[in-house]
C-alpha cells in the first residue's frame, strides 16, 4: 500500500499532544483562499523553484523532455502546464534552485520514520499525527498507516477538514485515537465563497462522530482576519461546539493567520492574491476569552 507524502516532521509539538512526528498527505479537495500550505493542495509532484539561486546556466532547459523550461532574463521559467514533475531537472541543477515536492512511500517506510522517536511519545504522551492536505482524499493508505501504528501501540491522530464521504471517515476512525477538526467558518454560503465547499458534510460528520464515536475531539479554529474573525461566527462556532456537539470537544485550539506560507507561492510560481494581515494578539485573546465564556478550554496555537 503506497501513498504520496510532502513532509514529515519529527519532534512536531503543534499538531496534538505531546511529541509528535506529522505525516503531511499530498492532495485536498478544499481550496482556502488564505492556504498557507499550497504544496499540499496537488495530489501529484510539484516543483519548489528558487529563483534568487537561479544563475541561468540552461542545464535544466536541456534535460527537461517535455520542454517545460524556457530561460528569460537569465532566469529559468517552467511552464506549469507541461511539467509533470519528474525531477530530472532537479538532479542536473548545478545550484539546487529546483526541487520536488511530493513522495511516493509505502506504509512500512513512513513506520520506519515514525518508530525512531518512540521513546519520546512515551516520555509526552506524543505519537503520529496525519496531515495534509487532507489525508481523507488517500483513504485506505491513511487507514492502513494508522493501523500498522496502532499495532505497533502508538497514538494515533487525524488532523481533517472533515470534508469526506461518512464510509470513508468512520473506516480511518477505527484506528484513530484523537481528532483535530477544523471548523473554519459556521455560515455554510461564505463558507464555500472561502473554501469552495460548504460545510453541511463537515458539520454533519462531526454531529455524526460525537453519537457513534467515543475519539476525543479538539477543534483547531483558524482565525482569518476579514474572514471567519467576527464575533458573530466566533459567537456561533462556540455555540455549535457546546450545545450542537454537547461538550465533546476538549479542546479549542486557535491558530491565528501568519504569512510564512508566502515564500511558497513563490516556489510554485503561483499567484498569491491574498493581503490577509496577522491578526493582532488583543483579537486573538478577546476571541479566546468569547470560547472561554462558553466554558471550553481554549488555547492559542496549535
Ligand atoms: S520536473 Fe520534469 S517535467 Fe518538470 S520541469 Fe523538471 S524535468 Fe521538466
Ligand atoms: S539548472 Fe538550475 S541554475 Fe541552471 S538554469 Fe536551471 S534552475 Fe537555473
Amino acid at each position: 500500500m503506497r501513498g504520496r507524502i510532502f513532509n514529515i516532521q519529527r519532534y512536531s509539538i503543534h499538531d496534538g499532544p505531546g511529541i509528535r512526528t506529522t505525516v503531511f498527505l499530498k492532495g485536498c479537495p478544499l481550496r482556502c483562499l488564505w492556504c498557507q500550505n499550497p504544496e499540499g493542495i496537488s495530489p501529484k509532484n510539484e516543483l519548489f523553484f528558487n529563483k534568487e539561486r537561479c544563475t541561468g546556466c540552461g542545464r535544466c532547459v536541456e534535460t527537461c523532455e517535455k520542454k517545460a523550461i524556457t530561460i528569460t532574463d537569465s532566469v529559468a521559467r517552467t511552464d506549469r502546464k507541461l511539467c509533470i514533475g519528474c525531477g530530472k531537472c532537479v538532479e542536473v541543477c548545478p545550484n539546487e534552485a529546483r526541487q520536488i515536492v511530493g513522495k511516493e512511500v509505502s506504509v512500512e517506510e513512513v513506520v520506519e520514520v515514525v518508530k525512531k522517536d518512540r521513546i519520546f511519545y512515551e516520555r509526552s504522551g506524543g505519537g503520529v499525527t496525519l496531515s495534509g492536505g487532507e489525508p481523507l482524499m488517500q483513504p485506505i493508505f491513511v487507514q492502513k498507516l494508522l493501523e500498522r501504528c496502532k499495532l505497533d501501540g502508538i497514538h494515533t491522530t487525524l488532523d481533517t477538514s472533515g470534508f469526506a464521504s461518512w464510509d470513508t471517515l468512520k473506516e480511518v476512525l477505527k484506528y484513530t485515537d484523537l481528532i483535530l477538526y477544523d471548523f473554519k467558518c459556521m455560515d455554510p454560503e461564505k463558507h464555500r465563497v472561502f473554501t469552495g465547499v460548504s460545510n453541511e458534510l463537515i458539520l454533519e460528520n462531526v454531529r455524526r462522530i460525537t453519537s457513534e464515536f467515543s475519539t476525543p475531539i479538539w477543534a483547531r479554529i483558524p482565525i482569518i482576519p476579514g474572514y471567519n474573525d467576527d464575533i458573530e461566527n466566533i459567537r456561533a462556532t462556540a455555540s455549535f461546539l457546546t450545545k450542537v456537539l454537547k461538550d465533546r470537544v476538549e479542546r479549542v485550539n486557535l491558530l491565528p493567520y501568519h504569512r510564512l506560507g508566502e515564500v511558497k507561492y513563490e516556489r510554485l510560481e503561483r499567484e498569491n492574491t491574498s493581503t490577509i494581515s496577522e491578526p493582532p494578539e488583543e483579537q486573538i485573546l478577546e476571541i479566546k476569552a468569547i470560547f472561554e465564556s462558553f466554558g471550553l478550554q481554549a488555547y492559542v496555537g496549535g
